[in-house]
Order: structure tokens, then C-alpha cells, then sequence
């Protein structure tokens, strides 16, 4: 899995996959899908210029 840094300002956010329970750290403006690293769950996709959240968030880390 590969991410691209395109904004300094992204915000991280830890989730939760809703399949596995796996929890995991993301981008909130991720620039490709992020997949759960346990059971490739799509936790997350790029709309545009953010993220959309397919998973629980837990907590958002600055
Ligand atoms: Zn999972």
C-alpha cells in the first residue's frame, strides 16, 4: 500500500475496520483507497479532495 503526502495540513485519523475490528492510523485526505491491513476491508476512498470514511472513526490526531 502506498500513500501520497499532497498536503501538509492532512489530518490523521485512527479507525476502525467494521469486518476485522483491526484498528489503524490514516490520512484523512488520503490521495488512494486505504485498505484494512488485516483483511483488505476498503476503509477509506478518495473523493475529490478528501477522504471518504468507510470505517468507524476513533479518534483524530492532529
Ligand atoms: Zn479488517
Amino acid at each position: 500500500m502506498s500513500m501520497q503526502i499532497r498536503e501538509t495540513t492532512s489530518k490523521f485519523v485512527k479507525v476502525r475496520c467494521p469486518k476485522c475490528k483491526n484498528e489503524q492510523i490514516t490520512f484523512s485526505k488520503a490521495a488512494s483507497t486505504v485498505n484494512c491491513l488485516v483483511c483488505s476491508k476498503t476503509l477509506a476512498e478518495p473523493t475529490g479532495g478528501k477522504s471518504r470514511i468507510k470505517s468507524r472513526v476513533l479518534e483524530v490526531l492532529e
